[in-house]
């Protein structure tokens, strides 16, 4: 096997279009969320080439049709773990079988961090969304929400003042966690409120599953309030899957994979996407990756 990539998000197709088309039949390893976040966000407006906008699975689909074209194989399976570090590298799955590529593509992926609520699962792209830059714009002239009150949750908040009436930060403590600067223009902003020391209850929705509202609860009194909205973005973190890769690769504080151009810390293990980037954590910048990763792969490969 020349290539095997890990995951279906922009990344990973990109990488398995280019590395299709330059006949080095890859294999792709589809996991549990195939397709990744773009699947979890209602309409994509900012990929370039789409004047109306696309649908996230749309947009997944027509990309893994593109690979497939090109013959890309793509099977079903869970990464258990990896060893990259004896030679020659070894990709176990859960159903036990052992893969021995002769470069590996890393796409992953990062999971946004979602409050454990069972209305927040069923509402999630429904008017619980994870990604402002991907939604906010939905959201013109409407009151929302943002949970959390870190960097990401500040970010959130400002973007979403371009298109809300009204933002609304829901913080569980009485102090933010944001560095001072983001935390400053958040708290001089007219279109900010912070709600201190509560958390989310529920997500309240009509009959349609569409949102109306939070039930908050004030940690401090116990006192139950219902504030109306119409989203409600998280903002609580990021969490890169990068479970089998612990050991084996660079990661830095926070868990990404260091990569240089999206090279690794291991000859011939290439990663892209939001698996290496906590900063940008576009479709597009993942796309602009998984298409470096292929084009390193594909020079590896001539060399070895
Ligand atoms: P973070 O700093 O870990 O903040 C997460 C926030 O969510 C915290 O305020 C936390 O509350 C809250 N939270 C976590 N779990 C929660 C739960 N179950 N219920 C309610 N609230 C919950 O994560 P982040 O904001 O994504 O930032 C991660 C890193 O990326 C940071 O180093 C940050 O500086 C960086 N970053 C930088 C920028 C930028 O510079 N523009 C933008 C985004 C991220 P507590 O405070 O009570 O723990």
């Amino acid at each position: 096997m020349n290539v095997l990539i890990l995951g279906t998000g922009p990344a990973g197709l990109t990488a398995a279009i280019y590395c299709a088309r330059a006949s080095l039949a890859p294999v792709i390893i589809e996991g549990t969320q195939p397709g990744g976040q773009l699947t979890t966000t209602t309409y994509v407006e900012n990929f370039p080439g789409f004047p109306e906008g696309v649908s996230g699975l749309e947009l997944i689909n027509a990309m893994r049709a593109q690979a497939e074209r090109f013959g890309a194989e793509f099977r079903q399976g869970d990464v258990e773990s990896t060893d990259l570090k004896s030679g020659a590298l070894a990709v176990k799955l859960a159903d036990g079988t052992v893969l021995h590529p002769k470069t590996l593509i890393i796409a992953t992926g990062a999971t946004a961090r979602y409050l454990d609520l069972e209305s927040v699962r069923r509402l999630t792209g429904h008017g619980v969304s994870g990604c402002a830059t991907c939604d906010g714009f939905f959201y013109r002239g409407m009151p929302v929400a943002v949970v959390g009150g870190g960097d990401s949750a500040m970010e959130e908040a400002l973007f979403l003042t371009r298109f809300a009436s009204k933002v609304y930060i829901i913080h569980r403590r009485d102090a933010l966690r944001a560095s001072k600067i983001m935390a400053d223009r958040v708290l001089a902003h007219e279109k900010i409120e912070v709600v201190w020391n509560s958390v989310v209850e529920e997500v309240l929705a009509d009959g349609k599953d569409v949102v109306t509202g939070i039930r908050l609860r004030d940690v401090q009194t116990e006192a139950l309030r219902d504030l109306p909205v119409d989203g409600v973005f998280m903002g609580i973190g990021h969490t890169p899957n990068t479970g089998p890769f612990k050991g084996q690769l660079d990661l830095d504080e926070k868990g990404y994979i260091i990569t240089q151009f999206t090279r690794t810390s291991v000859a011939g293990v290439y990663a892209a996407g939001d698996v290496q980037d906590s900063i940008y954590r576009q479709a597009v910048t993942a796309v602009g990756s998984g298409c470096m990763a292929a084009l390193e792969a594909e020079r590896w490969l001539q060399v070895q």
